[in-house]
């Protein structure tokens, strides 16, 4: 038996660990959420780390996946043992090799974090379209359900394709088990080596090329011969789940853990039984074991662990005599077809049972949440012989295919302790809870598990991280929902976030905040004061901001929360717990400086006695807060019912009528959402302010603007709006003003500020400055004022209206201030073809969209193709716009003999002679003709009709799009 290492990891470092134990080369190339697979390796062979050969790893990053893929297949076709990792159309990238190098039999294994594919939008999160792309690849495709699994099953799949010689892809849920953090039994490198059999990796390198026993690999078969050489391989893939079983036996002598190609569990005697595979394999095996014992319900579930080769044999084995109905889960889905994947397998493996009802439904799409109730669900549908093709998890009110959940349930095992911590993007709550969940994992003999949960708005935007600690093993693939303790990281979450909905009687609720010991109750909103009184919520308050600010943290509260919570968990003895901490900090911090470390150390140290218990009163008290409104009372239905909900983190109630069908939608949405995530905002100080804009012009959010004004525009300006004599600009008023509830508080503009006419002021002071109300009014002044200033000049440009605002990207962030000064150039005739990335992600995450209109309605319009096709993406749209004002171009030509409108003939003619002109007077020209068109077309001839008609459907195009890559 192996020794038994307990390590406290997330499936990326477990299939890393595996994947560099056994292998000799890595060509990789990052994408989330597999990135920290190809990260770790990278760290491990800078480090010298030996694998079980006892040589190094190769890690090699190439220019994209496919290029990944192409080294992959070179470096097998020459003899190295090879890995790579991916997901999502990066994998879809690969499928051109991987075709090639099942084809030619050469063994491999791809760690893949299953992840949703682009298609109306991109998501990173995780679902099985990825790899159920890849099924008519040849590889073999083996599935993990947890990270214990992913190391176990990993090397199972690297001994397989070496006896096999079929190439395996194994995969785990991406941004599941991927990221999850678990404590599992780290099989160690001397027991993976004792796995190997060597003669499996001497055919392999006798098979390479090799000049010195030449041979080639054949470029081309005809008709004649390229059917019979495809059927040459079915023995192989006939023979490939004995090899996996056979692994599975070895492995399990070694570690204990069994695995089959197809796992039942559940009741003996199910009656109804779910297949599926992945993550939510874990959950529906928790389910049942509670409805089982606890109702005496009849459930199974079968899960799949070897995917391809399907193995019917081995599958029949495992149904039950007596199940009578099978619903098939797939995590995926295919447009069109009459079941997705794996409902079509089980129902040609079970052909000959016609007795058995089955039905296909898709769960989980993009990581959405599976639960034990929606689990339930669907076994009660199965039970009433419900229909085919169903959904759950979401409202389907469109084609009517969800099914209702009509009970809550909570199967998490009794003793498991459930926490909830809200943090902000880069307020390092969630390092410190990764910390915390090793510590407990390391210190204690409970299982742990850690989640992380993270918007798209980078820094700065809402986190959630879910830990779960127990005795029992812990199987919730979910998120927490039935909270023991919460803890709220940022006071500006209250009134906006549902934060104790779930939490349970007597259970902790910890916030960190600026309010005394007698205010603090009174605070909160009053559906959260009824929920401590009536659950007997400890409540305990502290001021993070203010230690860490003391210590000279700044902004991070991590440290100061991270000990309040083991000082009030009670999970550790406080000493132990402080030392720990103080080790872990050491640890992690030690690479930034002894200062840091320091800092760190003494805010632990402020913890004991900043920490405060609130007294709960036994009534409700006179004043609680109100919910935050986050949109005004005459937003559209659109903003009330979409974007609300989602930026109170309840998009999951969102129905399907209300989602575009094309990933289509409005833009210049941020400005709804006024995030006041800054603690801190700019002050200006007018009488040092030389009128540069600096200021304005390096703000990555356009949280900082500038504007001359009229002094008439004036007239009813709050008695707090202070303005100066513009400089440069005779008869100008001139402004610099901060919209504190969008600064992310980055102090970019202040470090940029020359004259010091900026600094950092607390927001709460800001605010009572009447800097809310100075914005408001600010923003109504008209834009675009620009005297004699040229929009071409750095100090111009910031004269005109950003159309690119309120980003979610990092505080400080480095692209934006040069879109945004993009926007002001060429924002009201801009085309953008963006690439994925950061820049993807912080302009086009649905719904909240940076890019904006003018005045007069007109903006940027934006879209994101693939990962690095935008220049091709970006020129298929120069394309069309040059051939739509090539078509405008030859109808105006038409119209200029023809009887008009005098007025619209000089316009069509100023048109043409001015064809390439984006200025002013070929803007108002354009306009002209628009305003023109109607009538004329109304009162056209016969012989105009059409030419005028295609005029008016092209009008748009007179003036030339600025394409931008
Ligand atoms: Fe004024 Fe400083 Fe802004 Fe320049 S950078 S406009 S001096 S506040």
């Amino acid at each position: 038996m192996a020794k038994h290492n307990k390590a406290t990891l997330d499936g990326n470092n477990a299939a890393a660990h595996v994947a560099y134990a056994m292998n000799e080369v890595a060509a990789i190339y990052p994408i989330t959420p597999s990135s920290g697979m190809g990260e770790l390796s990278d760290a491990w062979a800078a480090a010298g780390k030996k694998n079980i050969f006892g040589s190094t790893v190769d890690v090699i990053e190439m220019q994209s996946e496919a290029g990944a893929a192409g080294a992959v297949h070179g470096c097998l076709t020459a003899g190295a043992l090879t890995t790579t990792f991916t997901a999502s159309q990066g994998l879809m990238l690969m499928i051109p090799n991987m075709h090639k190098i099942a084809g030619e039999m050469l063994p491999a294994v791809f760690y893949v974090t299953a992840r949703s594919l682009a298609c109306q939008s991109l998501s990173i999160f995780g679902d099985h379209s990825d790899v159920m792309s890849t099924r008519n690849t040849g590889f073999a495709l083996v599935a993990c359900n947890s990270v214990q699994e992913v190391m176990d099953l990993g090397i199972v799949c690297q001994l397989a394709t070496l006896k096999s010689q079929i190439p395996f892809l194994l995969f785990f849920d991406g941004f599941r088990t991927s990221h999850e953090l678990q404590k599992i039994d780290e099989v160690d490198y001397e027991t993976i080596a004792e796995l190997v059999d060597y003669k499996y990796i001497e055919a392999f390198r006798q098979r390479a090329l090799n000049p010195d026993r030449p041979k080639i690999k054949v470029g081309q078969q005809n008709p004649d011969v390229y059917f019979q050489g495809r059927e040459t391989v079915n023995k192989y893939y006939d023979a490939a789940p004995e090899i996996v079983l056979e692994y599975m036996r070895l492995v399990a002598e070694k570690t204990g853990r069994e695995f089959k190609l197809f796992d039942y569990v559940g009741h003996p005697e199910a009656e109804s039984v779910i297949i599926a595979m992945g993550s939510g394999c874990e959950t529906i095996e928790e389910t049942i074991t509670y409805l089982n014992e606890k109702r005496g319900t009849r459930y199974g579930l079968v899960k799949v662990r070897l995917y391809r080769p399907f193995s019917v044999r081995h599958f029949l084995d495992v149904i039950p005599y007596t199940a009578k109905r099978i619903a098939v889960l797939d995590r995926t889905k295919e447009p069109g077809s009459i079941g997705e994947p794996l409902y079509l397998d089980v129902v040609s493996a079970l052909k000959n049972s016609s007795d058995l009802y089955i039905i296909g439904g898709r769960y989980g799409l993009s990581s959405k949440e599976f639960t034990p109730s929606m689990i339930k669900a669907v076994y009660d549908h199965l039970d009433n012989r419900g229909f085919h093709g169903f959904t759950v998890g979401i409202e389907d009110d469109v084609s009517h295919l969800s099914i209702p959940i009509h009970e809550e349930i909570h199967t998490v095992p009794e003793g498991t302790i459930s926490c909830k911590f809200w943090g902000l993007g880069s307020d390092g709550t969630v390092g410190a809870n990764k910390n915390s969940i090793k510590i407990i994992g390391d210190h204690t003999d409970l299982n742990v598990q850690g989640y992380f949960q993270y918007d798209s708005k980078k820094s700065g935007g809402i986190t959630r991280s879910h830990l779960r600690f127990g005795k029992s093993p812990i199987k919730s693939q979910y998120l927490v929902k039935n909270e023991d303790f919460v803890a709220c990281h940022n006071q500006a979450f209250i009134g906006r976030f549902s934060l104790l909905d779930g939490i349970k009687e007597n259970g902790v609720f910890l916030l960190n905040s600026n309010w005394n010991r007698d205010e603090v109750f009174s605070q909160l909103t009053q559906d959260m004061q009824q929920t401590i009184i009536r659950n007997n919520i400890q409540f305990y308050n502290i001021d993070g901001l203010e230690i860490a600010n003391r210590v000279g943290l700044g902004g991070r509260v991590n440290t100061v929360m991270q000990t309040a919570f083991f000082l009030i968990s009670g999970i550790l003895d406080r000493q132990d717990a402080i030392a720990l901490i103080k080790e872990s900090i050491t640890k992690t911090y030690s690479r930034k400086g002894d200062e840091i470390v320091k800092m760190n150390l003494d805010a632990v140290d402020r913890v004991d006695e900043a920490l405060v218990k609130i007294e709960i009163p036994a009534q409700l008290p006179a004043e609680s807060m109100n919910p935050k409104k986050l949109v005004s009372d005459n937003a559209d239905a659109f903003t009330r019912n979409v974007i609300e909900p989602i930026m109170r983190e309840q998009g999951d109630q969102i129905k399907v009528s209300q989602m575009p069908r094309d990933g289509m939608i409005d833009t210049g949405t941020t400005r709804l959402e006024k995030r006041r995530v800054a603690p801190f905002a700019p002050h200006w100080i007018p009488e040092n302010c030389i009128q540069c804009n600096q200021c304005s012009f390096v703000c990555p959010h356009a949280a900082i603007r500038t504007k001359l004004m009229t002094v008439e525009s004036l007239s009813d300006a709050p008695a707090t709006f202070r303005t100066l004599k513009a400089t440069g600009a005779e008869g100008y008023q001139y402004k610099v003003q901060v919209y504190i509830d969008d600064c992310q508080s980055c102090r970019v503009c202040v470090n940029e500020c020359p004259k010091a006419a900026l600094v950092m002021s607390p927001i709460e002071e800001e605010r009572e400055k009447g800097e809310q109300v100075n914005y408001e009014y600010f923003d109504r002044l008209p834009n675009d004022v620009m005297a004699s200033f040229k929009e071409t000049s750095m100090k111009g440009s910031q004269f005109k209206q950003p159309l690119l605002e309120f980003s979610g990207a990092c505080a400080g962030c480095g692209e934006t201030p040069y879109i945004k000064l993009l926007t002001q150039l060429y924002g009201d005739r801009m085309v953008v073809a963006n690439a994925t990335g950061c820049s993807s992600i912080w302009g086009g995450t649905f719904p909240s969209i940076p890019y904006c209109k003018n005045k007069d309605g007109k903006g940027p319009v934006w879209a994101n193709s693939l990962f690095e096709d935008n220049a091709e993406y970006g020129f298929g749209m120069r394309l069309a716009i040059d051939s739509n004002r090539r078509m405008l171009r030859s109808a105006v030509e038409k119209m200029m003999d023809k009887e008009i409108a005098p007025e619209l003939k000089t316009a069509f003619g100023y048109a043409l002679e001015h064809w390439s002109d984006v200025d002013e007077t070929a803007k108002e020209n354009a306009h002209k003709i628009r305003s023109l068109l109607p009538a004329t077309l109304a009162k056209a001839k016969d012989c105009c009709i059409g030419t005028l008609r295609r005029i008016k459907e092209l009008e748009s195009y007179f003036i030339q799009k600025s394409v931008w890559s």
